[in-house]
């Protein structure tokens, strides 16, 4: 039945027999040249001038203040739920649909996820989920909110712009404020994605990127820490980099710290890969919107196109089936034929390890869960 999509994907990219990856990174010349580069200045570890240039051309292309280079996503956002006072036994509200990433990282600082429903057109956290989950559950409390149930600090928000689809982050901060609760965006998935004017990241209080190797841009391992705040730029730059107080030789820490840095040899691979990105951008977009004319047809499934007012980079692309008998059988035709196709991730509140964590109404997310696939999305030469 799928016949023609696969035929699709392969004419794609290029006809070739062999398998087709969900998303395979691209590296040039420019790649090996910074790289190259970093390996004769020897310094390749956590001092080097590509880590200083990276942090620079990341805020020129962000238009974040300060950007912070750390040794992957994961590790930045444990970082950034630290910078806005996120502590043990605190609630972090996220998102279920998401990787599993973004529940780890508050469980690393002894904090508890609750989730709340995503939109369905998103696929990121839901405004008028998360207002409906605050006036039930929550109750302001000397200038902090807490959970009415549990009693626990409600200590930070934490929206994902899924598969780089940037959410309806504008309205989730304006709930923020009135609760007065702070804003860490993970935008791991969203480098090059705007919402209005603003890129992914940079409209709550911190926000986070990864450089994966299956991310829209790689370099091997690697993620940063966006603000617009010079003082949580700086603490973000001094929690990374094991809270050593400037020295020319003394070993002065003045807090528990982290070795988070990216190293610089990571680095150098960064700054060709922002520099490419403009192009991988353009060639996402293409493959995108091919696909979404190929999907405008076909009754069998819906593309899931980018937000209106937002500009997505495509990471990912995703279509909806009809439901979850006709989702199994779409990845097992698929997939039998070599072309890589997979479900989105189970919910976080259906994993084992958070399933004892509080949840609102999650129809949207079961939705979704339920249906959406993602197909091939690497950069290829489209004709
Ligand atoms: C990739 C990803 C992360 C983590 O990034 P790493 O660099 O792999 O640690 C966090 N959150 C989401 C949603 C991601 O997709």
């Amino acid at each position: 039945m799928y016949t023609d999509l696969i035929k699709f994907i392969r004419t794609k990219y290029g006809n070739i027999d062999g398998f087709i990856p969900m998303h395979a990174p691209t590296f040039k010349e420019l790649d090996r040249r910074y790289v190259l580069d970093a390996i004769d200045s020897t310094f390749v570890s956590s001092v080097g001038e590509y880590v200083n240039r990276f942090e620079r051309d990341l805020q020129k292309f962000t238009g974040a203040a300060r950007a912070v280079a750390t040794v992957n996503g994961t590790a930045a956002l444990q970082v950034a739920l630290r910078l806005v006072g996120v502590k043990c036994q605190d609630e972090v509200i996220t998102q279920p649909l998401t990787f599993v990433a973004t529940a780890n990282a508050i469980s690393h600082l002894g904090a508890h996820p609750v989730f709340v429903d995503v939109d369905r057109d998103t696929m990121g956290l839901s405004p008028d989920a998360l207002q409906i989950f605050l006036q039930e559950n929550a109750q302001k409390r000397d200038g902090a909110t807490c959970n009415r149930k549990t009693g626990n600090r409600i200590a930070a928000i934490v929206p994902m712009h899924t598969f780089g689809h940037p959410c309806r982050i504008e309205g989730i901060v304006e709930i923020a404020q009135e609760w007065s609760i702070p804003v860490v965006e993970d935008a791991a998935e969203a480098i090059g994605s705007f919402s209005g004017e603003c890129h992914c990241g940079t409209l709550g209080d911190v926000g986070i990127l990864s450089f994966n190797g299956n991310k829209t841009i790689t370099c091997g391992g690697g993620g940063a820490i966006l603000t617009n705040s010079e003082k949580l730029g700086d603490r973000a730059k001094h929690l990374t980099t094991t809270a050593k107080v400037p020295h020319a030789w003394e070993f002065e820490h003045d807090e528990i710290g982290y070795n988070f840095r990216m190293p610089n040899l990571n680095a150098a691979l960064a700054c060709a890969q922002l520099e490419r990105l403009p192009d991988i951008l353009h060639e996402k977009r293409e493959l995108a919107l091919a696909y979404k004319e190929f999907f405008e047809d076909k009754p069998w499934a819906s593309f899931l196109d980018e937000p209106a007012g937002t500009q997505s980079n495509y990471w990912l692309c995703a279509i909806a089936l009809e439901d979850a008998d006709a989702r199994d059988n779409f990845l097992k035709v698929v997939n039998d034929a070599d072309v890589m196709t997979r479900p989105v991730w189970k919910l976080m509140n259906e994993l084992s390890i958070f399933s004892g964590c509080q949840a609102g109404e999650l129809e949207n997310s079961i939705w979704l869960r339920e249906r959406v696939v993602n197909l091939p999305s690497g950069v290829c030469s489209c004709e």
